[in-house]
């Protein structure tokens, strides 16, 4: 029969790309998927469980998607303790485990059977199919001209405030081959900005030993830089997020200064004192931070650096905190998220000694932010009177005005740039920009040409 199936895709833009699995297979299989949970027949939520704000939102729209239908499956990170949902939902009908696809389905077919006619089914039988965990999802839940590229699942690090090894497990990297074969996919559907995401993509290919696949007959190793210089080669912007400081990421820096790839790294670095670091169970402390950043900047001066902070970890003083401001002052990056740290059911760091006072973290947190807005605002600033390439992502709301990013700005986390055009630009374009105004996050220019893409895959 098949049905209609609502879905709620909660969490980061790894849970995005299980979503676009669970859809691409559901939609195959027949399924009708629709927007709301008053016309499903039965509601997926992908939750997610990384702390616990995310586990509470992740609970209530349970419970809302619940109310409204009453048949509820559900998935993702918060999925690996299904205790913890059924406790508070004893009547969702079931739970998998992140990146489940295969128990996603079993559970839909439970209560809503699929079709089985030959006639009216899209794929073969199960049986002819390969396992769901490498397969590149068709359903996409990004606009049409960027996508995320997962490139491997899990996480072989034991930061103490996370729990995300518990939930996804040990790293499990993809072959380069299955990985260019999607990315392939993808530019020739129409992707213009490729996202690569792991939880620590530096380390891709580790659990692998590295070991090559066949793409066109060349061997490609499970290497960052080896993937990334094929991934260049299809022609459309490339993205690299989560690259934790390891030594090989100096290997990507002549790859975007040949173009091959955004000069864009996004490197959470979480701290910069030494003892809070090691409380974190992280590496590293300023100088060698600040070493790495700097040999990364001779080698492309254009890059952009974007990272992330957390303000108020337990044991943090008022000198460790101090020494990230001093960090930040010296580092001059150009993106900078901070968190005020909070619990996380089951991690370690919840033991540890040295609680910071909510009014001590928010006021951290405040002023942290002002440093890096005067910080943030002279980098903009720079870039006044120069031209720089914008990747158009919506019109605007004034006539003749559009909404893009350039390579500066990942979507949703980084800036935007609004584009005064003659109106002929549209979504997916590439345009050259003048840049006339800039703020702390955003840029405002004129286009002055529509820019070339020219996406390199076969039969294009
Ligand atoms: S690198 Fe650390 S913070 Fe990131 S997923 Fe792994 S354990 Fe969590």
């Amino acid at each position: 029969m098949s049905g209609r199936v609502g879905f709620v895709s909660l969490g980061c833009a790894k849970a995005l790309v299980d979503s676009e699995r669970i859809l691409t297979e559901l939609r195959a299989e027949g399924y009708e998927l629709v927007p709301g949970y008053q016309e499903a027949d039965l509601v997926v939520v992908n939750t997610c469980g990384f702390i616990t704000p995310a586990v509470e939102e992740s609970l209530s729209v349970i419970g809302e998607a619940l109310q409204a239908n009453g048949r509820v499956v559900v998935t993702g990170c918060l999925g690996e303790r299904p205790e913890t949902i059924l406790e508070r939902h004893p009547a969702v009908l079931a739970v998998t485990g992140q990146a489940d696809v295969d128990g996603v389905l079993q559970a839909v077919h439970g209560v809503l059977p699929p079709d089985t006619d030959p006639f009216t089914r899209l794929l073969p039988s199960s049986s002819g199919r390969p396992p769901h965990t490498s397969a590149a999802p068709q359903v996409k839940l990004t606009p049409r001209h960027y996508s995320y590229l997962k490139i491997a699942e899990g996480c072989d690090h034991r930061c103490s405030f996370c729990i995300i090894p518990q939930l996804r497990g040990q790293q499990r990297s993809r072959d380069a081959a299955d990985v260019i074969f999607e990315a392939t996919r993808l530019v020739a559907g129409g992707t213009r900005e490729l996202l690569v995401i792991a939880q620590d993509s530096a380390a891709y290919g580790t659990d692998l030993r590295h070991r090559a696949s066949e793409v066109g007959g060349r061997a490609i190793p499970a290497r960052l830089p080896d993937l990334a210089r094929e991934l260049g080669k299809l022609g459309v912007w490339v993205r690299l997020h989560y690259v934790y400081p390891h030594p090989h990421v100096r290997d990507l820096l002549p790859l975007m200064a040949e173009g091959l790839l955004l000069p864009y790294l996004d490197v959470p670095l979480q701290h910069a004192s030494p003892s809070v670091l090691r409380a974190m169970r992280r590496p590293g402390g300023p100088e060698s931070h600040l070493r790495t950043l700097r040999a990364w900047r001779q080698a492309c001066p254009d890059l952009t650096l974007r990272s992330t902070f957390i303000v108020g970890f337990p044991g943090e003083t008022e000198e460790d905190f101090a020494l990230l401001l001093a960090f930040l002052e010296e580092a001059q990056l150009d993106r900078v998220g901070a968190f005020r740290y909070s619990t996380v059911d089951g991690a370690a760091a919840n033991e540890l000694p040295g609680a910071v006072p909510e009014g001590v973290k928010d006021e951290r947190f405040h002023r942290l932010m002002e440093l890096q807005h005067s910080i943030s605002l002279e980098r903009q600033r720079a870039k006044v009177g120069r031209s720089i390439p914008v990747l158009i992502d919506a019109y605007g709301d004034e006539p003749g005005t559009v909404v893009g990013r350039s390579p500066a700005d990942a979507p949703e986390v980084d800036g935007t740039v609004v584009v005064e055009t003659d109106g002929t630009v549209k979504i997916g374009d590439l345009v050259e920009v003048l840049v006339t105004n800039a703020d702390a996050y955003d840029l405002s220019g004129r286009a002055t040409r529509v820019l070339p893409i020219t996406p390199n895959v076969p039969g294009f």
